[in-house]
């Protein structure tokens, strides 16, 4: 297959490729340091699949995961800490991700110690950390329970949690769509600034393109496992190509509500169901929900293909292909 070259290789590059049969499949994504990417898509899309395989969570039965260029693979329990003091994973309930019997303390002071990143002041780091999220003063949270704190704190205590380790990425799997609408925008822009201060690449995994487009430099878009279209946030929710995408931003609740939008963008859209990854349609995934279906969209999977002149913006779409404007 011509895949359009979205995989740049550059220093501080994280990068993977993964061939399943059924979950996800042909997924290609770049994070480089200082850039938030988002991977935008329905429930049972893979998003959460490819998050999980990043952080080497789950076992992975083919592709590519590079770290700075050079491939990456966890095999034992030293070679995951490894790996996790560079790329750490945000979940999308704080709650279930801490233990209702230990401190904050606890919590933080876990990874401060499995990556040796306490210092010599371990006191002094657990502030720091907790600096970090703007939970001050941190000695009012310390010695608290998961339970005392609201669920935008506890996110931010997860937050603080995955810094301790210093890493270098930080997969993010829906880490606000559990959170009070009033407070999403809050982690959000939290997560923005430590892009900045701390040159951090995040993967921003949402339902939500309108909060994609406020938060991310770049948005990928996934449909039944497969990434549809991808380019900077701008284009993709701007000027959507793909037929998939236009439906996800038609059905948008408002645009303009930005991180605070859509519980209901989980739900059925009222124009079908994305289908199963166990038995995918043929061809194009979207074909039998595509108002713009082809012929050959039933039998030929669509490749990437370049869209106009914005350098990046790609589609995995036949609408695409120069050979059949020609036609
Ligand atoms: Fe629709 Fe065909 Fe494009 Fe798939 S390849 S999105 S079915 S036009
Ligand atoms: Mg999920």
């Amino acid at each position: 297959t011509k895949h359009f070259p979205v995989r740049r290789r550059l220093k501080d590059v994280f990068s993977r490729t993964h061939k399943a049969v059924h979950a996800v499949d042909d997924v290609h994504l770049t994070l480089r340091r200082g850039q938030v990417v988002a991977l935008v898509g329905e429930s049972g899309s893979g998003k959460s699949t490819v998050a999980r395989l990043l952080a080497q969570l789950y076992p992975r039965t083919g592709g590519d995961i590079r770290l700075h260029g050079e491939t990456t693979k966890v095999t034992s329990g030293s070679s995951f800490r490894r790996y996790a003091a560079r790329v750490q994973m945000i979940f999308q309930d704080p709650f279930a991700s801490l233990n209702p019997t230990h401190t904050i303390r606890y919590h933080l002071t876990r990874p401060l110690k499995i990556h040796g990143t306490a210092g010599d002041d371990l006191e002094k780091s657990l502030h720091e950390l907790l600096e970090r999220v703007s939970l001050t003063p941190p000695e009012r949270y310390l010695d608290k329970f998961p339970h005392e704190l609201s669920g935008g704190q506890r996110q931010r205590v997860a937050i603080a949690r995955a810094l301790g380790a210093r890493p270098e990425a930080l997969l993010a799997d829906e880490p606000v769509s559990m959170l009070d609408v009033s407070i999403r925008l809050g982690v959000l822009n939290l997560l923005r600034d430590l892009k900045e201060r701390l040159d951090l690449a995040i993967l921003y995994i949402t339902h939500d393109i309108a909060s994609a487009r406020y938060f991310a430099d770049e948005t990928m878009v996934m449909y039944a496992g497969r990434m549809v279209e991808g380019g900077d946030s701008e284009t993709v929710t701007q000027a959507p190509a793909h037929p998939y995408t236009q439906l996800l931003i038609e059905s948008a609740p408002d645009p303009d509500r930005l991180a605070g939008a859509a519980d209901v963008a989980d739900e059925d859209r009222g124009n079908g169901e994305p289908p199963s990854l166990i038995n995918p349609p043929t061809g194009c995934r979207f074909h039998p929900r595509c108002p713009k279906a082809m012929a050959r969209c039933s039998t030929d999977e669509p490749v990437r293909l370049e869209i106009g002149d914005v350098p990046g913006h790609w589609a995995a779409c036949w609408l695409y292909d120069k050979n059949e404007v020609a036609k």
